[in-house]
């Protein structure tokens, strides 16, 4: 690997792939060494939601009968929405990419210390142990061995702190076809905007969790590939399915802390601020409910009594026990002031998870040419309406490969002639005059999704939702075309964007199903499937290069 901080803009590549995670440093990984792979990541190398998985990789490794077991659970927990097909696919290469993995040293937990055999955890939704995991920081270990191969790669070069503003199609320069021929970028520490040019283009960008007030995800889960991808003329799929994780700890300073559902497994309760346990109100299971179950529990006490969280409670099992089973937990809720082994912990549902984004086909391939969408970016088909446990690792090795091997097919097909590709221009754009207004629009976002657009929805709710996101998107799309783009400006523009996208998603599925709860429509219709909320985006507007360019592109009033 070889940092590029000393060849000047523009650049050129063969391969750019936005995002440093699974998917993307895998695809870097998985193309050949004659190939010049460009990553760009607007954090560090080592960011995004992968180093922070707990679980682990599901991979059918116990034969056929786990094969045709590990496809019906993924269709179950997706409440018969996954694409069977896909579903299939994946599976059939999870194997395969524990193997590749292997290959690359990465620190499996074995049965014991001189075996070869994997040890395999059971996570809910699984009939069967079938996750590979490094202990509990599987995606810390991930990343560890990902970035450790990439970095003994000669042809992948990275960018760090460099964030992808909007794709560069033909169409939008006026050519009647269509191909992705790059991007722009925001050079964050030059503070300038940079054209890359590539023959190949990846969006690797992870997932929109930061819609949302409370999330699981780290800072930069903001949706922009779903956003570039819709702006850029692709089609987006299934974005009404959030997965929410029912207990993360409720302190503004934790962010984005979560406290382990094996909290509940060892005996937790949850309670209502004037310590009534509820639980057994909404589910025979109680605190042992399936996920979702408990996430819309919590949520509708928090509604019903309008306040801000609820409580967690396993202090009765006494400092010894929760010293020894839940160390890391405890010492991290230390640091924000809670003893757990002395007080119920603040705690509420948050958002966790995208099923939907970018459809893609079985190579990760878009409806642009040239043009690929992976991991937790991409709407492949394999979750449908919910998220199988340890499935989106997966994910993210598959499609890295599979679009890394649609590029070795495609490479030496002679490429089309296209228009030299205009800088950007900010002659007429000036500096932000009230960068507050940013972080009230980005506040104020989050809030109405969480108020309006979580767990349990109605038609009314996510009405409201919408007239709001469209008086936002106004206003933010008005910023957008007198000011000069920031770090900031780019992720709100992009969150209003993916913000419309799930309400309208939401809005256009008329039943109940997997994470989609409407009191409206409380059953499931059996007729519905996984084309029914498919958003057609509008045709390519042109390049907001230039401030008029820029006003020029402002969402149409019926579309705003
Ligand atoms: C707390 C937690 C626990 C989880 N546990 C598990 C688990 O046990 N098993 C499992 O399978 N899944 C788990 N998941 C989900 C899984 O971690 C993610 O779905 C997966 O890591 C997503 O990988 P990715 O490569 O698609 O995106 P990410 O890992 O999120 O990487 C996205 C990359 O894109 C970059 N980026 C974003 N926007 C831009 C831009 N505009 N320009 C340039 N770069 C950009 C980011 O900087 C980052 O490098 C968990 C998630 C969380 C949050």
């Amino acid at each position: 690997m070889t940092a590029i901080t000393d060849t000047a803009p523009p650049y050129q590549t063969d391969v750019l792939i936005i995002g440093s995670g699974a998917a993307g440093l895998t695809m870097a990984l998985r193309l050949p060494e004659d190939l010049d792979v460009l990553v760009i990541t607007k954090g560090e190398l080592v960011g995004g939601s992968t180093p922070w998985a707990q679980g682990g990789i599901a991979a059918a490794l116990g034969g056929t009968e786990d094969v045709a077991q590990h496809v019906e659970d993924t269709i179950r927990a997706g409440a018969n929405l996954p694409d069977r097909n896909v579903v299939q696919h994946v599976v059939e290469a999870g194997p395969a990419q524990i193997e590749w993995l292997e290959s690359l040293h990465m620190p499996f937990t074995h049965e014991g210390d001189d075996t070869d055999t994997l040890h395999l955890t059971r996570e809910g939704g699984h009939s069967r142990r079938r996750v590979a995991h490094a202990a509990d920081h599987t995606g810390r270990s991930l990343t560890d061995t990902l970035v450790a191969a990439v970095q003994a790669r000669p042809n992948v070069r990275v960018l760090e702190h460099h964030n992808a503003i909007d794709l560069i199609t033909a169409r939008r320069l006026g050519e009647t076809r269509d191909a992705c021929l790059g991007a722009y970028v925001l050079d964050i520490k030059a503070d300038r905007v940079v054209t890359i040019r590539s023959r190949f283009t990846t969006l690797a960008t992870g997932g929109a969790a930061k819609a949302y007030l409370f999330t699981t995800n780290p800072d930069s889960a903001t949706g922009d590939g779903v956003a570039m991808g819709w702006r850029a003329g692709c089609r987006v799929a299934d974005m009404e399915f959030i997965q929410f994780h029912p207990t993360c700890l409720y302190e503004p300073r934790a962010k984005s802390f979560l406290i382990s559902e094996a909290v509940r497994g060892e005996g937790g309760v949850l309670l209502r601020p004037d310590g009534t346990r509820f639980m057994p109100d909404h589910h025979p299971d109680a605190e042992l409910a399936p996920r979702d179950i408990v996430a819309r529990a919590i949520d509708s006490e928090i509604k019903r009594l309008g306040i801000d969280c609820v409580y967690l409670d396993i202090s009765f099992k006494g400092r010894g026990f929760i010293e020894k089973r839940f160390p890391m937990i405890h010492e991290r809720c230390l640091e924000f002031g809670y003893d757990m082994t002395r007080e119920p912990l603040p705690v509420v549902p948050a958002a966790h998870y995208t099923c939907g984004g970018v459809m893609t086909d079985l190579d990760g391939h878009t409806d642009i040419p040239g043009l690929f969408a992976i991991g937790e970016t991409a709407h492949t088909g394999l979750h449908g309406a919910n998220r199988l446990a340890s499935n989106s690792l997966l994910e993210c090795l598959v499609f890295g490969e599979a679009a890394a091997s649609r590029i070795v097919e495609q490479r030496d097909i002679p490429p089309q002639e296209w228009p030299e590709i205009p800088p950007w221009d900010e002659s007429q754009v000036t500096d932000p005059d009230e960068a507050v207004v940013v972080t009230h629009n980005w506040d104020e976002l989050r809030r109405s999704m969480w108020s309006y657009v979580g767990i349990v929805r109605t038609t009314k709710r996510l009405s409201r939702a919408r007239a709001r996101i469209n008086l936002l998107r106004r206003e933010i799309h008005d910023y957008y075309a007198h000011f000069r783009v920031s770090n900031n400006l780019i992720e709100l523009r992009n969150l209003v964007e993916v913000a419309d996208l799930i309400v309208r998603s939401a809005l256009n599925r008329h039943e109940s199903r997997g994470l989609h709860y409407s009191r409206d429509f409380p059953e499931t219709n059996p007729r519905a499937d996984h084309f029914d909320t498919v958003l057609i985006p509008p045709p390519a507007r042109p390049y907001p290069i230039t401030r008029q360019d820029r006003s020029a592109g402002a969402p149409p009033p019926e579309e705003a």
